[in-house]
């Protein structure tokens, strides 16, 4: 105490003092206007989560100021913390996260969010293993020439015969004289095969005579 008067006492200096200073005298009070002040602005900035965003500040991101914060009942400044020690910690899983955190003596209250931050973390969520519905679903086309549509389109005396691929959209279009059989063939191996190979899965509406042929086959 007598230590922090002496302090005070002393006229202000012109250098600039390292955060960790701002803090101490930001938890003290009247010590002038520039003082107040200078409070004001450490109070924002504490405000966020007491972890300074930009990355020269990360140093001070010290696990026993995180710690202190965890014992206030300041929440949104508690999310926003775990959040970042989540990040910073590889994205850590709730089970890390909660060891580490419970033996420097993190409270239960502050492990029970936990769950919350890691589940919601959009990193994580992207990256997360397909489950198993997502694996061998063969309904969705997630590779070009995998499933390719063809069909018909009658305008005015023109037929066009069209082709698109499911997974990329990729489509390709011609007229033809007619529909027959031989024709559609060729029209599909000049559309489609000729540039990119036989598509896995042709898929038609059934009307077109693609469906019958033999040559799809
Ligand atoms: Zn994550």
């Amino acid at each position: 105490m007598a230590a922090s008067w002496e302090r005070t006492a002393k006229p202000k200096s012109p250098r600039k003092t390292s955060k960790s200073e701002d803090k101490q005298e930001a938890s003290s009070s009247n010590r002038g206007l520039d003082v107040e002040q200078r409070v004001c602005h450490s109070r924002t900035y504490r405000d966020q989560g007491d972890i300074p965003e930009a990355p020269h500040d990360w140093n001070s991101f010290g696990i026993g100021r995180v710690a202190r914060l965890f014992r206030t009942n300041r929440e949104g400044a508690i999310r926003l913390s775990l959040r970042k020690l989540h990040t910073r910690w590889w994205h850590a899983s709730e089970h890390t996260m909660k060891r580490f955190l419970e033996r420097v003596g993190v409270s239960q209250r502050v492990l029970d969010i936990i769950p919350g931050i890691v589940q919601t973390c959009r990193v994580c969520r992207e990256w997360a293993k397909p489950g198993p519905s997502n694996s061998s679903n063969v309904e969705i086309a997630d590779t070009f020439n995998l499933q390719v549509e063809c069909d018909l389109i009658f305008i005015h005396k023109f037929i066009i015969f069209h082709m698109i691929d499911r997974c990329t959209r990729w489509h390709a279009a011609m007229v033809i004289p007619n529909k027959q059989e031989e024709t559609l063939m060729k029209a599909i191996d000049t559309l489609w095969v000729a540039t990119h190979g036989p598509p896995k899965e042709l898929i038609t509406d059934g009307e077109s005579g693609i469906a019958l042929s033999n040559l799809t086959k």
